[in-house]
């Protein structure tokens, strides 16, 4: 018998550490092992998507289908042991209902299918799930043949820029030298977004199978993974899964025999968004301030400490593992043609099931909110989505037959981002949400360069004065002309895309400015 409990950290928040120890109480106080001839295995999980409905537990006994409750709590343990594990009968009002499958239907989860299913701090369980199947398969290969496995693949970087993962990491062993770094992104500081964190703590090793992968395609015998310190969770389970891999000869001096040497450490970063642009990541790394410089040179060519250095974000590695489970072809086979394999988003806001999904490229934003997410809290009317965080845009309802596609999204005025979307009913202002995000970036910005320090606070000016009552004509077309002037102008990646929520809101949702403006008067 296995019990499996999320226990990512929104399923901590919500209880789930006292659940976990309920149900192991339950099974020793009352013998349930013996009882039913079986072991009973309690197993932390990552999340499995559906934070809204935590804490979730799956009852799998063997021979059977698993049985999923949600919202349960210590109190509810002994009667789930009494009536469903001894009983044999499932305690029917407690069972998650039809929208936790409908949940899960119309999602394809590849990157996630570990997280909530296997325990997250198990080797062991890991490699009964094909773990590090996928380096073995690559060291069969040369590292040319790998990376244009890659390639083959359609794979590009989830961090948002899209950019084809093979490619990037040809660059890397293309440049001369016998010192390289490998770093994994995951400073994940979008507002509403936790898919990196989901799969921190859900599938540590398959994180660093995707990066040992990476790291020999390369040539790079040092790998840094930059995880925001704000998550204690996710960095306390990579490090345990690190010193797991080091003690079982998986990391360090000819990993796992296959005959190249790794090694991987973490950076906790201070919390500083800009630190997610590359330049300004090494240079946290280095120990200097998180502060980006102009490019070229590229990292590829002087990156980390002046050396060649390729940089992934976590999903992107996630999807490498997988890549080599199953085949280029196979992966190409999903998604769209700009697009390929899946894509993970958080879904925050005025949304019923609040929580992770994981889709197929191509799918549309109507089906992620609607289908998947259950529609909107209250049965209120949708107003927005914002796509991308605070680099990206608000998509009104008529561009929700946008599919999820690096392309697509940009057409219609957004980016795909990281993966955040906060979604707005009919109660919310448009122009204090272009506000939000605006003084998000504003506050972020490292300050190096005059169009994002000062150029932000000046639209941060312009859009508080509208949203008090106090806008002047002009303004608007002031705040587009500034727009663009930053995102023409500013050295980095924060700076380029910041005025996109501005520039969205008033594309789809002008008059909201234009009356702010005139009831002034
Ligand atoms: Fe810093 Fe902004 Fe310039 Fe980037 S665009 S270097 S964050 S000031």
């Amino acid at each position: 018998l296995k019990v499996l409990i999320c226990t990512g950290t929104g399923g901590l928040a919500s209880g789930a550490a006292s659940v976990v120890a309920a149900f192991e109480a339950e099974f020793e106080k009352k013998g349930v092992a013996a009882k039913i001839g079986s072991a009973c295995d309690v197993n932390s999980t990552g999340c499995r998507g559906l934070c809204a409905n935590d804490v979730l537990v799956d009852i799998c006994k063997p021979g059977e289908e698993p049985v999923t409750y949600d919202f349960v709590t210590p109190d509810l343990v002994p009667q789930i042991v009494d009536e469903h594990v001894l009983g044999g009968n499932p305690v029917e009002k407690k069972v998650a209902g039809p929208y936790y499958h409908q949940f899960l239907e119309k999602q394809q989860r590849i990157i996630f299918s570990r997280c909530g299913t296997i325990d997250a701090e198990s080797l062991d369980d890991f490699l009964a799930h094909r773990g590090f199947t996928g380096i073995q398969k690559a060291v069969t290969m040369s590292q040319d043949e790998v990376i244009n496995e890659v390639k083959k693949s359609g794979l590009r970087g989830r961090g948002g820029g899209g950019f084809p993962t093979g490619l990037k990491w040809s660059f890397a062993k293309g440049s001369p030298g016998d010192t390289k770094y490998l770093i994994c992104n995951a400073d994940e500081g979008d507002p509403g977004a936790f898919m990196d964190r989901s799969v921190l703590e859900g599938d540590p090793y398959g994180l660093i199978e995707g990066l040992m992968i990476g790291a020999y395609a390369i040539g790079c015998k040092f790998a840094y993974v930059y995880v925001r310190a704000e998550y204690p969770l996710a960095i306390k389970r990579l490090q345990l899964a690190i010193d797991t891999c080091y003690e079982k000869g998986f990391l360090g001096k000819n990993c796992m025999g296959l005959g190249f040497d790794l090694d991987m450490r973490i950076k906790a970063g201070a919390g500083a968004f800009v630190c997610g642009e590359e330049t300004a990541l090494m240079a946290s790394i280095e120990g200097q301030r998180g502060m980006s410089r102009p490019r070229p040179p590229f990292p590829a060519v002087r990156g980390l400490w002046g050396y060649p250095t390729n940089i992934n974000n976590v999903e992107t590695f996630a999807n490498v593992a997988y890549i080599f489970y199953n085949g280029a072809d196979w992966f190409s086979s999903i998604g769209t043609e700009g697009t390929k394999g899946t894509k993970i988003f958080a879904l925050t806001g005025k949304v019923k099931h609040t929580g992770l999904v994981e889709v197929p490229a191509g799918t549309t934003m109507k089906e992620v909110i609607y289908d998947v997410c259950g529609g909107i809290l209250n049965n209120r009317k949708f107003k927005a989505v914002q796509a991308g965080g605070p680099s990206g845009g608000c998509l009104p309802a008529e561009a929700l037959d946008a599919e999820v596609d690096y392309d697509s999204l940009i057409k219609a005025g957004a980016m795909m981002g990281s993966g955040g979307l906060v979604v707005m009913d009919e109660t919310t202002c448009m122009v204090d949400i272009a506000r939000f995000f605006l003084n998000f970036t504003r506050v972020e910005s490292c300050g190096k360069c005059i169009p994002c320090r000062i150029g932000l606070k000046i639209m941060l000016e312009i859009l508080e004065r509208i949203t008090q009552g106090k806008g002047q004509e002009g303004d608007i077309e002031m705040l587009e002309d500034m727009a663009y002037d930053i995102k023409k102008s500013s050295l980095c990646g924060l700076g380029q895309t910041a005025p996109n929520p501005v520039l969205s809101t008033i594309r789809y949702f002008r008059n909201e400015y234009e009356t702010h403006i005139k009831d002034k008067e």
